[in-house]
């Protein structure tokens, strides 16, 4: 539940966080002219014409499903990364956060010492999986699992109340399905029947790898992928997830367990070691009762295999090559395209990031950004949020009574920029040189119990939920906050060179974006203190209803690699923020022209140059594999739709390149919500 409740500015999937090997190129521009294609015309393809360029001498490294500004940034951004950790590796007298980065990363980087230890470093949790004698031994195992961070049949977790955001409470979600989302296993077009045979057969091989006689392992894997077929069926899909009141059921413990009462519920949360729940969000509750069946039905060997493949190919990066590279050839290769797998020290460089982030992150800001940086940013959002009050005021199908309670939750946003005011306190996770599982492990069961002691606690709003060398951003609807890591502040997305057009135009549509999510289609059911409550006049909803409708029709049209379409719905708030916040960055950049007129630059005007500099932020080659992916799971749409939906739906583009209404980035029919 906590990342998908976040409204990101991209994909984390699959978008590029990470890239080719060094030497580290020249900051990007904001605004650049050679990714221009001159020859196309802006009014019939703009995404062609402002990245064509770019995309014809950026092909995607081989180590990639995709390529695009985001990972030129994050290229950059490793280097500097790889710096930090080799230097607190090697440093002698280190500090205990230093100690921490700089062993967890040479552990990792350790291959011969991972490939020495074999499948002994998962022996212990082998032991526990196999002494299970009965059903009711799944749930001492399973909290076990739960606690080392590995995501079988179901989560545990802690959040905000939907209805009451000053407070955590439990959450208890579906989980644990090997394919991507629950449709995989259900659609019938030809790559999805060959995407569920693929996947049989690479657990057939990972069976094989673990020691199964071959005969035995193609049934062990049939088994499994029948196990995690009937829990897909009775879990919830992407585009459902994003209604709240659809993942909102509060219960009583007692209501929650009796669900699926053949399950050891109090076994499990005393080993869970969770503070007392007396009540819970049971995010998806159909699950629960699908489980029930499962748990009657399902043999004991089945839910043996099933939780030994997930938590070898959960940490299969440190395991022995043969497992690591059998789960790239499925997850990467297979389904998106890539075709080598990562050097080992960019993994490691993300590994470190994800386990000891805010550790990293320090040393990371004290070198990348200053002071300025956030009064800059901060600067820019102060403009937005006031683009927006007056956005608000000129609304026409807005009532007065619904404006005055958006005015109000628009004052009452709160802006957070670059890294966090008190740092994360790692001192009670012990790392361990050349112990690259047990860190990982104790790293996951560190993160675990952190977010569990939560419950029943008040809600830290300084708290991030991305670390400071991440290069997205994320709007809260809980906390109405948007976030800013520092990773995202820098070319080609701000720079303090370019100009305010070009800035507003790359940077100033994301912070609008991140704004403009606060009254999406899921964010609008949120009020001024991050509950779920409805402020809105009954005219007022049906009036954003209709304009979202076309917004979603508008994107459903869009066609991506292997012919799939875009899912207007499941990409609604996505498309409404991207379309909001471009419109409120223009405002924003008339606010602060005043009437002066910016110098040219190679010929392009500052409207130009911002609408130039928005869609460039866009430019990105993809697999065909990865187009279909995010098509399939990925509440952002494709970049290319991203670029060229919005401006299909701008006047002020219109005017900048003078296209005539009728042109394909001029039709007839545009929408606007915002
Ligand atoms: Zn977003």
């Amino acid at each position: 539940m906590r990342t998908p409740r976040l409204a990101l500015i991209g994909a984390i999937s699959t978008a590029a966080l990470f890239g080719q090997a060094s030497p580290a190129p020249l900051p990007a521009k904001v605004f650049d002219p050679s990714a221009i294609d001159r020859t196309a015309d802006p009014c019939k393809d703009f995404y062609q014409y402002a990245c064509g360029s770019w995309l014809r001498n950026n092909p995607i490294p081989a180590d990639q499903a995709s390529w695009g500004r985001f990972s030129e940034l994050a290229e950059r951004n490793r280097i500097i990364l790889r710096a930090i950790l080799d230097a607190a590796a090697a440093a002698k007298n280190r500090d205990a956060d230093t100690q921490k980065i700089g062993d967890y990363y040479s552990a990792c980087l350790d291959e011969n010492a991972i490939e020495a230890k074999g499948l002994k470093s998962l022996q212990s949790e082998f032991a526990k999986i196999d002494g299970m004698k009965t059903a009711q031994d799944l749930a001492p195992v399973l909290a076990h699992l739960h606690r080392l961070g590995i995501n079988v049949l179901f989560n545990i977790s802690s959040g905000q109340d939907f209805k009451d955001s000053t407070v955590v409470i439990a959450q208890a979600d579906q989980g644990g399905l090997g394919l991507p989302e629950k449709d995989f296993y259900f659609r019938d077009d030809e790559r999805s029947v060959a995407t569920r045979k693929e996947y049989v057969a690479h657990l057939t091989r990972l069976l094989k790898l673990m020691g199964a006689p071959e005969a035995q392992a193609a049934k062990q894997a049939d088994d499994v992928m029948k196990l995690e077929t009937a829990m897909a069926k009775a879990s919830m899909d992407v585009t459902s997830r994003r209604d709240p009141a659809s993942v909102y059921h509060p219960m009583t413990l007692a209501k929650f367990e009796a669900l699926s009462d053949s399950f050891a519920w109090s076994r499990y949360f005393a080993d869970l070691q969770v503070p007392k729940i007396d009540n819970l969000n049971v995010v998806a509750p159909d699950f629960f009762k699908g489980q029930e069946e499962l748990l009657k039905t399902e043999p004991l060997p089945v839910w043996k295999t099933y939780l030994k493949l997930h938590l070898v190919s959960s940490q299969s990066q440190l395991l022995p090559k043969a497992f690591d590279k059998e789960v790239f050839a499925f997850e990467g290769t297979f389904l998106t395209g890539t075709k080598e797998q990562k050097a080992r020290w960019k993994r490691c460089v993300r590994a470190t990031d994800g386990d000891l982030g805010e550790a990293l992150g320090k040393a990371y800001v004290e070198k990348t950004f200053g002071a300025d940086g956030k009064a800059r940013t901060l600067e820019m959002v102060k403009k937005i949020e006031a683009a927006m009050g007056q956005d608000l005021t000129q609304l026409a199908w807005m009532t007065p009574e619904t404006r005055k309670k958006a005015e109000e939750k628009l004052a009452a946003v709160t802006n957070k920029i670059g890294y966090p005011d008190k740092w994360r306190d790692y001192s009670a996770l012990i790392v361990k040189p050349g112990d690259a599982m047990g860190n990982s492990l104790r790293a996951n069961e560190f993160e675990f119990n952190r977010q569990l002691q939560k419950i029943g606690k008040p809600v830290d709003r300084n708290e991030w939920e991305m670390t400071p060398p991440t290069i997205n951003a994320y709007y809260d609807p809980q906390m109405n906050n948007i976030n800013f890591p520092a990773g995202i502040l820098q070319p080609p997305f701000f720079s303090k060179t370019a100009d305010d057009a070009e800035n507003m135009g790359a940077i100033g549509a994301i912070i609008g974006h991140e704004l403009t999510h606060g009254f999406d289609d899921q964010g609008r059911q949120f009020d001024a203190k991050g509950n779920l409550e409805d402020w809105w006049t009954e005219s007022d909803t049906k009036a954003f209803q209709e304009k979202a409708d076309c917004l979603v029709d508008e994107y459903s049209s869009f066609v991506v690699g292997g012919g799939v379409h875009l899912n207007g719905k499941l990409t609604l708030g996505e498309n409404t923020a991207d379309n909001g916040g471009v419109r409120l960055a223009y405002m924003a950049l008339m606010n602060i022209l005043a009437g002066r007129t910016l110098p040219p630059v190679d010929g392009f005007t500052q409207e130009q140059r911002f609408f130039l500099a928005f869609g460039q932020d866009w430019c990105e080659n993809d697999t065909p594999e990865v187009e279909q992916l995010q098509a399939q799971t990925d509440p952002h749409a494709i970049n290319h739709d991203r670029a060229n939906g919005v401006v299909q739906n701008s006047p002020e583009f219109r005017k900048a390149f003078s296209c005539t209404v009728g042109q394909p980035m001029a039709p007839a029919k545009a929408c606007r919500v915002w």
